[in-house]
């Protein structure tokens, strides 16, 4: 995950480790390799940017030149800085209604269909809760049956309408179906577009709308770089969502989505999802990646 990014953050960093005292030209040109360490890892210029001017302002506030250990003074001020970026401390799913509605948003290929899988499993294996799939797209049939697959696979119940072409309904009923058949969790997929468009927008707030539900989520791949960031600008501006999906952490992607879209929408990164299989869900932890990005 982020190898070239950890690379080169690691490459400008240790030309800090190194010195028992460092100067302020070092310090500068540590940062502006960073920056471009961020910068090719396709993070957004400004955000970049701001990233090293408040290392550098953290930097001078703290005496680093003066302080026995710069160089690892450094490493701790940019770490820090990339928690907080990506977000500060985890923060889990609302599951307060009953039952609780969570629903997905995200463009078509982003991952909506698996990762509701791989949450109505996780939910159901460490909260001992009783999901309940509901298959909102009505454009592509195939897409149900996926969703009806992944439940047989987790054992998990799915609720469609096949020819029923109003996904609105189809939530709403599914929700019913849930009260009646004691599940604590709906969890609501729908249809996306391979680009933003306002038929789509139109449905999702729509469904949005009517059915309130307790947790929005914003599913969006990590390979696609600085265009996922643009994307969640467009959910979030019409959902307001409470948190973004991250998937496809486990390809070669390098890192931008990850590191910038807290500051775009100012929502946290809930999970990500690291592989195709239905296990391949973990809990986003910002410092924890941080570590890991810095190695
Ligand atoms: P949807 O159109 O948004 O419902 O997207 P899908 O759930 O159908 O996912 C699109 C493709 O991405 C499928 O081939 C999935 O197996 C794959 N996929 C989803 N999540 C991940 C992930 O975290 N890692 C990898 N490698 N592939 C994923």
């Amino acid at each position: 995950m982020f190898n070239n990014l950890s690379e080169k953050l690691d490459k400008a960093l240790h030309v800090l480790k190194g010195h028992g005292s460092i100067t302020e030209v070092n310090v500068a040109e540590t940062l502006k390799e960073v920056r471009r360490a961020l910068l090719d890892a396709d993070v957004n210029f400004k955000i970049a940017k701001e990233f090293t001017n408040r290392v550098k302002e953290k930097a001078l506030g703290q005496d680093v030149l003066t302080s026995l250990q710069p160089g690892q003074l450094m490493v701790k001020l940019v770490k820090d800085e990339l928690t907080e970026l990506m977000g500060g401390d985890a923060e889990g799913i609302n599951l307060s209604g009953n039952p609780s509605v969570i629903l997905m948003s995200g463009l078509q290929g982003s991952g909506k269909t698996t990762f509701s899988g791989k949450l109505a499993n996780y939910l159901k294996n460490k909260k001992t809760k009783k999901p309940l799939l509901v298959a909102c797209d009505v454009y592509r049939p195939a897409a149900i049956d996926q969703l009806h697959v992944v439940g047989d696979q987790l054992n998990i119940d799915v609720y469609s309408d096949k020819g029923n072409n109003d996904p609105v309904a189809i939530a709403q009923a599914g929700i019913a179906h849930a009260k009646q058949n004691g599940h604590n969790v709906v969890i609501i997929d729908t249809a996306g577009r391979l680009a933003v468009d306002k038929a789509m927008m139109d449905e999702i707030s729509n469904i949005h709308k009517a059915i309130q539900p307790q947790e929005t989520l914003f599913v969006v791949d990590s390979m696609t770089g600085q265009d996922a960031v643009i994307t969640a600008k467009a959910f979030n501006d019409i959902l307001n969502f409470d948190g973004v999906i991250l998937t496809k952490l486990d390809g070669d992607t390098r890192g931008g989505a990850a590191i910038s879209i807290k500051s775009v929408v100012n929502k946290p990164i809930k999970f990500i999802g690291t592989g195709e299989k239905m296990e391949a869900i973990d809990v986003f932890y910002p410092s924890r990646m941080a570590d890991r990005i810095l190695g």
